[in-house]
């Protein structure tokens, strides 16, 4: 199904928003196995009559963003009926919705909100609790030589993304009745390289029948895209978690933090972490994952070594005879924080992020990372030299696998 995306807005191409939207129908519509074959961005105006007579000519399905609104500049809705010459008619129904939305504000109703109420013969009303601007849908008509249906939803995202959730899904499943036998599976894999993929696996992946393979790669982390029938991609998918056993850390395109919080949920166990050179990205990344709450205990950012003494119990000689970026103080660090925080497990990092600071035996990008659970403790070394921010990610992303992997076996312990 050829489906095309127009964005309008002055503000998109000003650069005064990211056009968000994009990005995000694009991850929407390809978890139902869709994918979207063009995305233009028009300013208000004149122009998307235009972009939308071209992109229904060629297309199955237009997804129209913008312009709903009530003000002079809010076209879409006479730009559609325009394209698809037919007239627009005021929809009661939708009208007394509009009201009552704003009877409910204890707020008067602007005359021009009225146009909002207006729909191109033909069309369906797509229903918007949240906001004042119906969205439409007009099924599928001839546009050109092929029939195509077009979608128009409101501009604010937290208008837009309900309304294609509750309303634009269904329709698209129901027009894409005759792929169904289509499945996408997204695994996610770290500790392991693209070109890891390309050595190991991609011969045998060809050799599987109607199966389409793709990668992304991220900072320590690889995701592997199978689109193709539920034979084709489950074979696949068994093929990839054998050739990198315990490596996969997620099968349905959740994050690793998410992982890591559904484990200790699982487990009914917390967890504490001590960061140096990370300075909280490991906390960030842990409570940006709704219910996170029931698991995170403590963030210690320790970047300094008093830091680390004072809230850790570090011990001066320790630091003294090994250096904060050692074996040992990543341990000291993490048993540290698991006494302080009384946590089922902590983690530590400490590193040197650079550019200054490195030196022979502990090269800028050399980070320890420590994990300790009331049995015990230990720390492995990571090299990441490419400049603090992605040192930072990287190491973050190492600290939360070894969280995970060590959750993972004490499960398999405890089976
Ligand atoms: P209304 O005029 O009633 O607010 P509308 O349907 O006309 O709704 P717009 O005026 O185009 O929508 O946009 C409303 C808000 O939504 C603005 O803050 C705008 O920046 C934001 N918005 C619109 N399109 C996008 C987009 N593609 N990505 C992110 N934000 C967007």
């Amino acid at each position: 199904m050829r489906i095309e995306i127009i964005n309008t807005g002055s503000e998109l191409l000003l650069g005064t928003t990211v056009n968000t939207h994009a990005q995000w129908m694009g991850i929407e519509l390809f978890k139902l196995g869709l994918r979207v074959q063009r995305q233009t961005t028009v300013p208000d105006g004149e122009a998307i009559n235009l972009a939308m007579s071209e992109a229904m000519e060629r297309s199955d399905v237009v997804i129209v963003t913008g312009g709903l609104g009530p003000t002079s500049d809010d076209i879409t809705r006479e730009a559609a009926a325009e394209v698809l010459g037919v007239e627009l008619i005021t929809d009661e129904a939708a009208l007394r919705s509009i009201e009552a939305f704003f009877a409910h504000r204890d707020r008067e109703m602007a005359e021009d909100n009225k146009k909002q109420a207006l729909n191109p013969v033909g069309g369906d009303i797509l229903p918007n609790p949240n906001g004042t601007a119906p969205g439409i849908y007009t099924p599928p008509r001839m546009s050109g030589d092929r029939l195509c249906a077009l979608f128009l939803l409101p501009g604010p995202p937290s208008e837009m993304r309900p309304m294609f959730e509750n309303e634009v899904e269904p329709r698209l499943r129901s027009l894409a009745g005759a792929h169904e036998d289509h499945h996408v599976q997204v695994l996610r894999f770290t500790g392991v390289g693209e070109s890891d993929f390309h050595a190991k696996l991609d011969k045998e992946l060809m050799t599987i029948a109607d199966l389409e393979v793709g990668y992304c790669a991220r900072t320590r982390e690889v995701d592997l895209r199978l689109i193709g029938s539920k034979k084709s991609t489950e074979q696949a998918s068994q093929l990839a978690l054998s050739t990198f056993p315990g490596m996969c850390f997620s099968q349905n395109g959740e994050s690793l933090e998410e992982i890591v919080v559904k484990l200790l949920d699982q487990q009914g166990k917390t967890i504490s972490m001590a960061e140096s050179c990370t300075g909280g990205l490991i906390a960030h990344r842990i409570t940006n994952v709704p219910g996170a709450s029931e698991v995170f205990t403590h963030g210690f950012v320790t970047y300094s070594n008093p830091a680390k003494q004072q809230l850790l119990g570090v011990s001066a000689t320790t630091l003294e005879q090994h250096g904060a970026v050692s074996e040992a103080v990543a341990m000291q660090m993490a048993e540290g924080a698991l006494a302080k925080a009384q946590a089922d497990i902590a983690v530590s990092v400490t590193g040197i992020a650079g550019p200054g600071g490195g030196s022979e035996d502990k090269p800028v990008g050399t980070v320890w990372i420590g994990i300790a659970t009331a049995t015990s403790s230990k720390a492995i070394k990571k090299f990441t030299p490419y400049g603090r921010e992605i040192f930072k990610q990287a190491t973050s992303q190492d600290a939360l696998n070894l969280v995970r992997r060590t959750l993972e076996e004490s499960s398999n312990e405890a089976c």
